[in-house]
């Protein structure tokens, strides 16, 4: 033996202080050596289980994914890794001196090779629950932080939730100074065709270039561009009368128009174009956020029948209809 080699003594002090499971298997699968670390986990000292072929100490694993590993590594002589996401824990293992409960998450590595002439197969395993449990911490974080969010994720222009939010608090502040206040609700036409015609994908860009056009002719700091919701969009426009909205409204009709944006021939302008519903604050007619959005929608839904591509208010509808 060289200076430079590990003593046996030294080898076997490291082999128990290894923070990983290490099992060596000969070509008849039997386990030819166990350290510490599986020891301990398994629950299963060395004594025991040295000699046994492992696919009979473990039952389960016969016929899983680990067995065709072990099996594919002896023949090819060539490594193997078994997938954490679908094998989470092959191994009854779990943490140290705690048998029962929650098994520990293992990452498992299959490497062939020959000593002398004999062939043989080690099997690493690692315990990854911490790495597992922080990445499931941050997925819910992330999570929480996207629901909490108050953009939307295609359009990059205020969400639904932001539109609410803005438009309780203006109307609060209308109530209590006997404010203006105005709100748009807005739908792209004949939207449905447009994914018909040119694919979900080229519509959700079009989305975006009209999110950001009508978001661009708001221009009071105050004003709140937001979707509202598939290919509907709202503005809250405080300190606003009905006449300076409906010209807020009419710039924005004119803005989508002079996009010039190929339509479907099945649409019913050659251009995207988008219907627009206007409702102002009142404080005996439409004092709160349903009544509002109920008067937007129903001059929305008024500018759809009158034929698209057009501004609808709501105080007009009224006087029309009297
Ligand atoms: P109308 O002129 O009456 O508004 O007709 P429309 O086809 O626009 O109305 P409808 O409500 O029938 O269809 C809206 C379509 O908008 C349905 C759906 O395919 C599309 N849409 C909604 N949200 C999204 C989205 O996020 N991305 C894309 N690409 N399409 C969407
Ligand atoms: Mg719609
Ligand atoms: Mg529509």
């Amino acid at each position: 033996m060289s200076d430079s080699s590990l003593s046996p003594l030294l080898s076997a002090r490291v082999l128990g202080l290894a923070q990983l499971g290490l099992i060596v298997l000969d070509i008849n699968q039997h386990i030819v050596m166990w350290n510490q670390w599986m020891a301990s986990r398994s629950g299963k000292s060395a004594h025991r289980v040295l000699g046994q072929d492992l696919f009979d100490l473990y039952g389960e694993l016969r016929g899983q994914r680990l067995e065709q590993a072990v099996q594919s590594a002896m023949q090819s002589n060539l490594p193997q890794q078994l997938s954490p996401a679908l094998n989470p824990s092959p191994f009854p293992l779990y943490p140290a001196g705690t048998w029962g409960g929650e098994r520990v998450e293992q990452a498992v590595s299959v490497t062939p090779f020959n000593e002398g002439k004999e062939r043989y197969c080690l099997i690493e395993v690692s315990d990854i629950s911490t790495i597992v449990g922080r990445e499931r911490q941050l997925r819910s974080q992330a999570e929480q932080l996207r629901a909490q969010s108050y953009v939307d994720g295609l359009t990059g222009i205020a969400n639904r939730r932001h539109f609410d939010v803005a438009l309780d608090r203006e109307l609060r502040r209308a109530q209590r100074n006997d404010g203006q206040l105005s709100l748009l609700l807005m739908d792209i036409d004949s939207f449905k065709a447009y994914n018909d015609h040119f694919g979900h994908q080229q519509g959700d860009a079009c989305l975006t270039l009209v999110a950001e056009a009508f978001a661009a002719t708001l221009q009071r700091p105050a004003d709140l561009a937001a979707r509202y919701g598939g290919e509907e969009f709202g503005a809250v426009l405080p300190d606003t009368s009905s006449e300076q909205a409906a010209l807020v409204a009419e710039t924005i009709r004119a803005k989508i128009a002079s996009l010039s944006i190929n339509h479907s021939p099945a649409a019913t302008r050659p251009h995207v174009t988008m219907s627009i519903g206007v409702a102002t604050f009142d404080k005996d007619k439409l004092a709160d956020a349903a009544a509002m959005l109920a008067a937007a929608d129903s001059c929305l839904y008024a500018a759809k029948k009158a034929g698209r591509d057009c501004v609808i208010v709501y105080q007009q509808q009224q006087e029309n209809a009297a």
